[in-house]
């Protein structure tokens, strides 16, 4: 069992109170679910019922992954290799350890059955677009065939990912690697969070990793802060070699100590500057022609 599951528990249920406050408010659109995720029996709530019934059908299985879909799948199907080739992706740039648990992802044929499903195994949970669920049975992605599902799937896999590798993730850094990740066209590159990071910059914002590290429920986090966590991560991995081994640095105690030094500690002992560097850094991101807009994966 993940020894954090325990000291989880409280957060998880503050996480379950928070979104069904969510669901009222209607907040957020879709995935944004991260630490929706471990409430669910944590905190006694209803675990998933026989019916409606989950995918069954065995469409690729790894030592990290296991898909299961209702529709039949070929083994060479686009999606497994990209699931898999996003598994080393992330393990690779965040020098992730071996997976302890095996993700897994069930994938439904529509909308309508994803919903039934999740409304009978999990009522606590505002309709979202795809879910990564996190139990002491098991780490699981729920999704369904639909114009977001590579979007979905690598945002919630990496959430699998980061839970099967680690003994803790802070919420915001969570939630701004698998926004990292999710994209594919110009990897970790999101125009649009890009654009608005840097016009706020050119309007005065300050940016405030605290205020980030501070949040500790998903019913905290608005779409300005996904985006600050986005930025950030990009940032860490892209602005020099220095920020990029503090991340890793900090990846690589969460191995083991799920509670570590707060990492706004960690870059402001190493580098003094460091929220004056990503200020700029973000003011950069907007501009098309500029270092760091336009080399993110020569930079990567
Ligand atoms: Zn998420």
């Amino acid at each position: 069992m993940r020894t954090e599951l325990t000291a989880m528990a409280e957060q998880c249920k503050r996480a379950a109170e928070s979104s069904t406050r969510d669901r009222a408010t209607g907040h957020w659109p879709r995935k944004f679910c991260a630490v929706a995720w471990l409430c669910v029996l944590l905190v006694g709530c209803r675990g998933p019922s026989a019916n409606p019934s989950l995918p069954k059908r065995m469409a690729a299985q790894s030592d990290e992954l296991r898909l299961m879909s209702d529709h039949r799948l070929p083994k060479n199907h686009p999606l497994i290799a990209e699931l898999e080739e996003l598994q080393k992706e992330v393990a690779t740039t965040l020098d992730l350890p071996q997976q302890t648990q095996q993700v897994v992802i069930y994938l439904f044929s529509d909308e309508t059955r994803y919903a039934q499903y999740l409304q009978s195994a999990y009522p606590q949970l505002p309709p979202r677009r795809a879910y990564f669920v996190g139990t002491a049975k098991e780490l699981a992605v729920y999704a369904f065939w639909g114009e977001k599902i590579q979007e979905d799937l690598r945002h919630e896999y990496t959430h699998g990912i980061l839970h099967a590798s680690l003994k803790n993730v802070p919420l915001w850094l969570d939630e701004g690697l698998a926004e990292y990740f999710e994209v594919t066209e110009q990897p970790g590159w999101n125009g649009e969070y890009a654009a608005g990071i840097a016009k706020a910059v050119s309007e005065g914002w300050k940016p405030d990793i605290d205020r980030l590290e501070s949040l500790d429920t998903v019913s905290q986090m608005q779409k300005w802060d996904y985006q600050e966590s986005w930025a950030w991560v990009h940032f860490l991995l892209h602005a020099s070699p220095e920020t990029r081994t503090l991340l890793l640095d900090y990846l690589n105690e969460l191995r083991e100590n799920p509670n570590p030094e707060a990492l706004s500690v960690r870059l402001r002992r190493s580098i003094p500057t460091i929220d004056q560097r990503f200020q700029s850094y973000a003011a950069a991101l907007g501009s098309p022609m500029s270092p760091v807009a336009g080399r993110p994966a020569e930079l990567r």
